[in-house]
């Protein structure tokens, strides 16, 4: 392909990129234990990696969070090779000669790989555009500061949401901001949270692939900011055992026709009558979906009722103790009604729990499933009889009780594929023999870098 003066296009955005200083190109993937894998070319070799792409051993699939480990299997072995493309279209200029490009895993022929998360989503997102449906996704980041050996930081100088927190690491949030606006990345809101030292960033909506780059993106970001500050960010679920968790909550919206399901219904809340079953197919298939949203071994360690990690199987306006946040459009909320996945944890590979959550919902709407009752309060303080009847159960949560639950569903491996259903639940088992009966300060301890890049 040319460009219309006849120079090959590669060529051109190469001396481009060139002339905005950038000589490396990274390429990032995604793995099911949560991690995130890269590559990089010299600026000259980024057509190669967008095409043919960079071998890979499928191991890949198979890295597990404690450093060394692989769970080798019959489909993933020390035999074979794949290519990771990075997509172009998506490439980010990340300053100090850096640029940034997310990327998918494919067969030597150029097929792509059933292993592969970004395309996983990335079939659920054209199954939804098959059904004359689109969707929208806005990722939370919530993470902790600590210092480079995972020390915990001093916070006498810290409040729940505190402005003394904000200007204790003012410079590191000015820098996030600048580097963020730099890369285009649309961050809604930057906010102290309520543990200490704990962050929370609001991403933009977008599509759901550009969705799931765009929070990896900014991931790096933060990381590569907080190392300029002799810090580092852990996206552990529970940072230190006994305290307060970071979720990676995940909101989404759906359209038919540019009409929106969520809201201008004539169902509860506002919602469509296909609104309403596409929350209750995401509600219908959280308690299999929970080894894919939150299934590391610490991740039970943070979704416990109270705090506000959706701990029980449920819908409510406004309510944080939901799995399933509803959130009305309206003159304050400008991107219109959503619905917000509570249970999600920074542990889950980000482009395979949309595409569970997506895959739930329009399951729901292609079974016309019915709405169980909304709980406009906290569930933990309903009777048994009224939990029974909204269906608020606390959900699975910890691997004994969520690995099984994934493993026995038709309705996931569907969705995802049984590939990545089995590569998530070798990882993921792995973790419960290694390591399932350690403490949890302990455990806290070991892996409170594991997810951070
Ligand atoms: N940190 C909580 C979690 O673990 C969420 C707090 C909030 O609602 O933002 O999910
Ligand atoms: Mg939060």
């Amino acid at each position: 392909m040319t460009s219309r003066s006849g120079k090959p296009l590669a060529a051109a955005a190469i001396a481009q990129l060139e002339s905005d200083g950038v000589a490396t190109l990274i390429g990032t993937v995604a793995n099911p234990a949560g991690l995130i894998h890269a590559k990089t070319v010299p600026l000259r070799r980024m057509s190669t990696f967008a095409e043919p792409g960079l071998g890979a051993s499928p191991v890949f699939h198979a890295f597990t969070i404690d450093q060394v480990g692989i769970v080798f299997s019959d489909a993933i072995s020390v035999v074979g090779d794949q290519r990771i493309r990075i997509d172009l279209s998506t490439l980010r200029i990340l300053g100090d000669g850096l640029a940034w490009a997310p990327g998918a895993f494919f067969d030597q022929d150029g097929a792509p790989d059933p292993y592969c998360s970004r395309y996983a989503l990335q079939r659920v997102a054209d199954r939804l555009e098959t059904a004359g449906l689109t969707a929208q996704v806005g990722h939370e980041m919530e993470f902790v500061l600590v210092g480079p050996d995972g020390s915990r930081l001093p916070s006498l100088m810290w409040a729940q949401y505190g402005l003394a927190g904000l200007l204790e690491f003012e410079g590191f949030v000015r820098e996030v901001t600048d580097s963020a606006n730099a890369s285009g990345v649309a961050i809604e809101q930057f906010h102290p949270e309520y543990g200490a030292n704990q962050f929370e960033i609001s991403l933009a909506p977008l599509p759901p692939v550009a969705a799931a780059d765009q929070l990896i993106l900014m991931r790096i970001i933060v990381a590569r900011v907080a190392r300029r500050h002799g810090l580092r960010a852990s996206l552990s679920p529970p940072p230190f055992a006994g305290g307060v968790g970071s979720g990676s909550h995940q909101h989404f919206s759906l359209c038919r026709d540019d009409t929106p399901l969520l809201s201008g219904g004539n169902g509860a809340r506002g919602m469509t009558e296909e609104g309403e079953s596409a929350v209750a197919g995401l509600l219908a298939g959280l308690p299999a979906a929970q080894g894919v949203l939150c299934g590391s071994v610490l991740s039970g360690l943070r979704v416990q009722p109270g705090h506000w990690a959706g701990a029980h199987n449920c819908w409510g306006t406004e309510n944080r103790e939901a799995a399933v946040r509803f959130i009305i459009g309206g003159p304050s909320n400008p991107h219109g009604a959503n619905v917000e996945v509570k249970v999600i944890d920074p542990s889950a590979n980000p482009y395979l729990a949309t595409a569970t959550i997506l895959g739930l919902a329009l399951h729901g709407i292609d079974n016309r499933l019915p709405l169980p009752r909304e709980v406009s309060v906290d569930p933990s303080a309903l009777t048994d009889a009224q939990r029974t009847e909204s269906g608020a159960e606390l959900l699975p949560c910890g691997q004994a009780e969520t690995l099984p639950a994934l493993d026995a569903s038709p309705l996931i491996r569907g969705i995802l594929g049984d590939e990545i259903v089995d590569a998530v639940l070798a990882v993921r088992r792995y973790e419960q023999k290694n390591f399932g009966e350690l403490p949890p300060e302990e455990l806290a301890d070991r892996f409170r870098l594991a997810w951070s890049v």
